[in-house]
């Protein structure tokens, strides 16, 4: 059995998922990561961390299903030979529009996967972690939770919610001092965000101290030091990446 840390990171196949897995594979770790459909993009995260010497399990899961949240964690549990260090609950959507136009369907989708999901694979790995008295989950957030933003306020409540949810969790675990805390990155290049317009994108600039897009690997920084070991007596915490955004 491996004696390396095992991490599970959710949508690990493209952007700042990627990034994640690939930063903590060179921390040593293991790595079990997930991702909705994408089979090629998973193939290259995976390549990509075995190439930092990780042994790395990909799995196809929607993490919007509470069912399949209980199945990846078992699996990810087999493979860490019964622990899991690390949880790093990465994957998230947009269903962006204004208010009086966005649809049910655009609130559920973005509650389902960014909030529920967060919530359910929170919920299966801290009984784990309380068993192992020890671990370290970090949630993305955004800085959109922490600001708002006109156009996405079914993402911005999904991603307050994470917030909240950081701080109740960190509370319950704190005396087994298993940390909890969150990342809020600003804009940052992904096909997430690769999807806005050059007037857009000009506009969110304007907004930014740094007058600078964020990269992946500035994220997965700022939660390698929150699923490290320097960061021990740190909980509860929100760390923006964001160039100076939400100043
Ligand atoms: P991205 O490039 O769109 O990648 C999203 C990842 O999540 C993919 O691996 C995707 O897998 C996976 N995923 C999506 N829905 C899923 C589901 N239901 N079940 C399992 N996996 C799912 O996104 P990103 O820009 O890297 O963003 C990553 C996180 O950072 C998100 O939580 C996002 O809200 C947050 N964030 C991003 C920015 C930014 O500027 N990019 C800013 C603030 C916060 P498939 O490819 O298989 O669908």
């Amino acid at each position: 059995m491996s004696e390396k840390k095992l991490a599970l990171v959710t949508g690990g196949s493209r952007g700042i998922g990627r990034a994640i897995c690939v930063r903590l594979a060179r921390m040593d770790c293991d790595i079990v990561f997930n991702y909705r459909s994408g089979s090629e993009a998973a193939e290259e995260t995976k390549k990509l961390c075995e190439e930092k010497g990780a042994r790395v399990l990909a799995v196809q899961a929607d993490i919007a299903s509470s069912a399949e949240c209980d199945e990846l964690i078992r699996q990810a549990a087999e493979f860490g030979g019964g622990r899991i260090d690390i949880l790093v609950n990465n994957a998230g959507i947009t269903k962006d529009g204004l208010l009086g136009r966005m649809k049910d369907e655009d609130l559920d989708a973005v509650l389902e996967v960014n909030l529920k999901g967060t919530f359910y694979m929170m919920r299966g790995v801290s009984k784990l972690m309380l068993r192992q008295k020890a671990g370290k989950i970090v949630n993305m957030s955004s800085v959109v939770g922490i600001m708002g933003n006109a156009g996405q306020v079914n993402y911005a409540a999904s991603k307050a919610a994470v917030i909240g949810m950081t701080k109740s969790l960190a509370r319950e675990l704190a005396t087994r001092k298993i940390t909890v805390n969150a990342v809020a990155p600003g804009m940052i290049g992904t096909d997430m965000t690769g999807a806005l317009s050059d007037a857009a994108k000009e506009k969110i600039l304007e907004g930014i101290p740094f007058h600078a897009i964020g990269e992946p690997e500035d994220v997965a920084n700022a939660v390698a030091f929150l699923a490290g070991e320097e960061s021990g007596y740190i909980t509860g915490q929100v760390i923006c990446v964001d160039g100076g955004m939400a100043i």
